[in-house]
């Protein structure tokens, strides 16, 4: 990333993360009319349905299904344990054309959100927004894994997961699969490390917002990593699963903060040692 404007890293890593809402976008009026809901078409993948626009032209068809069926299998390749249990390997993607298009589906809210990933029936379901289809494929590639896990664990069916370990869990797979998303987090925590020092506790769900969004997503890569590496991937992903249910305990979680913070003053020590 060196080189570049700080507003270029902001933009793609804002673009990988799933951003949400810029802070200064004045607010819609609450009295705009609800876009109306786009047809769409859906097309069967190997691995999943895309459904899209007419104005979607077949390049954009043909990539986007090889990379719906890259990411569906990128994501059963990996051991999430039990988290998956309940998924068919099967992905729904939808692409639009048009902004209004994606809002009408993802939500006024998600206007400024690369994707998105919401609940259809049990199902998650993510839509991808129009304005990141001129982006380099490696970034979209890591978007389409981050938002498949959140679909694939039906994340948005359920609340009140801690979102360090949605978020961790969603950015650690698609950097095991993606590099350029693996190097823009670890860009990310290594600057946040530099700024503020290693932090006291695992970042808290009120760290995903504003400001603090992309060095809550990378920072929460490398607590899920740390978890991983520690504790081996039967453990992490059993203890994961707890902690989606609310069932981790006090012990456990200190545990894990230990094991993060250690991995971190690592980071931290190599960045200042130029390796
Ligand atoms: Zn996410």
């Amino acid at each position: 990333m060196r080189g570049r404007p700080a507003g270029f890293l902001i933009g793609l890593v804002c673009v990988l993360a799933g951003c949400a809402p810029a802070a200064a976008l004045p607010p819609s009026p609450a009295s705009a009319p609800s876009p109306a809901t786009p047809t769409l078409l859906g097309i069967q993948t190997r691995h999943g349905t895309l459904f899209v626009t007419p104005q979607i032209g077949s390049a954009d068809r043909d990539a986007w299904s090889t990379r719906l069926d890259w990411a569906a299998e990128s994501l059963e390749a990996t051991d999430l344990g039990g988290l998956t249990d309940d998924w068919d390997g099967r992905l729904d993607v939808e692409l639009t054309a048009a902004a209004a298009e994606f809002s009408a589906l993802a939500g006024p809210d998600s206007a400024d959100a690369a994707a998105v990933t919401r609940c259809l029936a049990g199902r998650g379901r993510i839509a991808v927004n129009p304005q990141v289809l001129i982006l380099q494929p490696d970034y979209l590639d890591g978007l389409l894994l981050h938002e498949a896990v959140h679909a694939a664990l039906a994340s948005p069916c359920a609340a009140g997961a801690p979102l360090w370990v949605e978020e961790g869990l969603a950015e650690w797979v698609a950097t095991e699969h993606s590099p350029p998303a693996e190097q823009t987090d670890l860009a990310w925590a290594k600057q946040t490390l530099a700024a503020d020092g290693v932090p006291q506790t695992l970042p808290p769900d009120a760290a995903f917002a504003g400001g603090q969004l992309l060095p809550a997503y990378a920072l929460s890569r490398s607590a899920v990593a740390a978890v991983v590496e520690h504790g081996g991937t039967d453990w992490a992903m059993a203890f994961f699963g707890r902690a989606i249910a609310g069932t981790a305990t006090a012990d456990e979680v200190a545990r894990v903060t230990g094991w993060y913070r250690a991995d971190l003053t690592r980071l931290a020590g190599s960045e200042r040692d130029g390796k």
